[in-house]
């Protein structure tokens, strides 16, 4: 999936530069390159296979090793001690 300029700037932006999930620094210039110190790509929160769309409102910055590891799961199946049982339908965030 190409994202744009602008796209990856919203998304990198949207949690000041840190993976969402796991929180370390990533390098902005690393983005979408697998194996480079902090390199991150853009996190669908609702997974497009479970029904999230691919906008801009969906999207979350990620490491890879957090988004390899995400991958098709849900944020609360994912991470599910930051998660409220209230939190975790998915309809609140499409
Ligand atoms: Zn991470």
């Amino acid at each position: 999936m190409a994202y744009s300029d602008e796209d990856i700037n919203w998304a990198h932006d949207r949690a000041d530069g840190h993976c969402f999930y796991c929180g370390i620094r990533l390098s902005f210039k690393n983005y979408g390159i697998v194996g480079a110190h902090a390199a991150w790509e853009i996190d669908h929160f609702i997974p497009l296979s479970r029904g999230g769309p691919d906008q801009p409102y969906n999207w979350v910055p990620a490491c890879v090793d957090c988004n390899t590891r995400k991958s098709d799961l849900f944020p609360w199946e994912f991470d599910p001690l930051r998660f409220e049982e209230d939190d975790r339908d998915p309809d609140n965030y499409v």
